[in-house]
């Protein structure tokens, strides 16, 4: 097969192209990326695939742990504290094995196709059997996602997080055991192991300051400077964190994180919510990234980020669904501009411009996918449409500036998602996995007790 032969064209009917949406757009893929971008198209073209409605560059989930979305509806019974939380999600945790986490994950990563999202980062640290042991691949988790990512037609960043302690000087607890490397150099070693493929990064991340020793943090720093590879990390999400860093090492856990050389512009910290004005400096400064997760953060009772204000000072802004509470990064987008209106009583902290932004190009970047999330020349071809004729988004939208549908539509209007070139969903459908919706209620029955 000659290139010319693999050689595609969509005809958009709105195409959000960074700054705007321009109606009209063709354009063309070859091999799984963008060829030519071209406007001023106002029918399709013979033989061009019409993707009708407003097609953005591809969603960017930074922040996912796929085994929570088991936890759906279950933990809305009954009140609690984010540490409550934590008990019925280790419950989860200690039921998984590789097969069963990879059909949930599959599951999820098929929700998340259907929600327009082509790349998701996934947070994973329950890399052995309960108790401790390693399986005999011990990377038998990881790949078990990575290979999920594949079935469900997705790009993955397997962010393989170093989890060593329950907290500050304290050793792992029983359900953490699976958690842990024993040290950052075990760990290390392990993480080594993996390789990446076309749709798999590999990146690194670093639980949180109360799972990883201060001595440690360098170890996963410099492992991920070596190969140039995202680094995540927890930030600040409880008060309680803050408390026990200030008691510990008499300084915030971003304060510790900067000395032991963990920011930088390739490292995310997930969530952000308490910082000082000095953490909020320190993450700028050093244009270290901040994942907002919304919709976990107010289902957890965590607390509205300063995300306006890490943004001013110089740290780029991506959106994940983290604990799956819902997956829906238009959701998140808003989210985030309209948590910021309630805490200062104002409007317009954020265009819909710059939701997408961080929903899409800021987003791939945290996870390690520079040519990813734009609509040019170049790019990938990570694309998904949204209808803008649903009960949501039917109205004026297209002549007002179709990009505002960020504040109206939801992921049951993701009509097409394409990555690399190839429909994974279809009006509507996954083209890869059948059933979605029984796949994730079997995958959550088989680890139920
Ligand atoms: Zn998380």
């Amino acid at each position: 097969m000659t290139s010319t032969e693999r050689t595609r064209t969509y005809w958009l009917e709105h195409a959000w192209l960074g700054t705007h949406v321009e109606p009209g757009v063709a354009v063309t893929v070859a091999d799984g990326r963008v060829l030519a971008v071209r406007r001023e198209v106002p029918a399709p073209p013979p033989g061009a695939e019409i993707l009708r409605g407003l097609t953005l560059p591809g969603l960017a989930n930074a922040h996912s742990h796929a085994f929570h979305r088991a936890l759906r509806g279950t933990v809305q019974v009954g009140s609690g504290t984010f540490w409550t939380w934590r008990e019925v999600m280790y419950s989860v945790a200690d039921r998984l094995t590789p097969e069963t986490y990879l059909d949930l994950a599959r599951a999820v990563y098929a929700e998340m196709a259907l929600a327009g999202i082509t790349a998701v980062g996934e947070f994973h640290y329950v890399h052995h059997a309960p108790g401790g042991t390693p399986y005999a691949d011990p990377n038998a988790m990881g790949e078990a996602l990575i290979e999920a990512a594949a079935e469900a037609g997705i790009r993955i960043t397997l962010l393989d997080t170093c989890y060593l302690s329950s907290g500050f000087g304290e050793p792992p607890g029983t359900h953490q055991l699976r958690f842990s490397d024993g040290t950052a150099e075990a760990w290390a070693q392990r993480s080594s192991l993996l390789k990446e493929r076309d749709h798999a990064r590999i990146g690194a991340a670093i639980h949180s300051v109360r799972a990883v020793p201060a001595d440690q943090l360098a170890t996963v720093a410099r492992w991920a400077e070596e190969r140039r590879a995202p680094l995540h990390v927890h930030l600040s999400e409880q008060t309680a964190e803050n408390d026990a860093c200030q008691q510990a090492h008499g300084r915030t856990p971003t304060a510790l994180l900067a000395e032991n050389g963990v920011l930088g512009p390739r490292t995310t910290g997930v969530h952000n919510t308490h910082l000082t004005d000095e953490d909020i400096a320190l993450l700028g400064r050093s244009r270290t990234g901040t994942c907002m997760c919304p919709t976990t953060e107010r289902d957890l009772a965590d607390g509205i980020g300063p995300a306006a204000a890490l943004q001013r000072a110089g740290s780029p802004l991506s959106l994940g669904s983290d604990s799956h509470a819902v997956v829906d990064l238009l959701e998140e987008a808003r989210a985030m501009e309209l948590n910021e209106r309630l805490r200062t009583h104002t409007r317009g902290h954020w265009t819909a411009a710059a939701l997408l932004r961080a929903a899409t190009a800021d987003g791939h970047a945290a996870l390690g996918w520079d040519d990813t999330g734009r609509i040019e020349a170049g790019a990938r071809a990570d694309l998904a449409t949204i209808a803008l004729d649903s009960v949501r988004t039917a109205g004026p939208l297209p002549r007002l500036g179709a990009e505002t549908a960020v504040f109206a539509a939801t992921a049951a209007d993701v009509r097409h998602t394409i990555v690399g070139g190839r429909h994974v969903v279809r009006d509507g459908a996954h083209t890869l996995v059948p059933d979605v919706p029984r796949a994730l209620a079997r995958a959550a029955e088989a680890l139920r007790a």
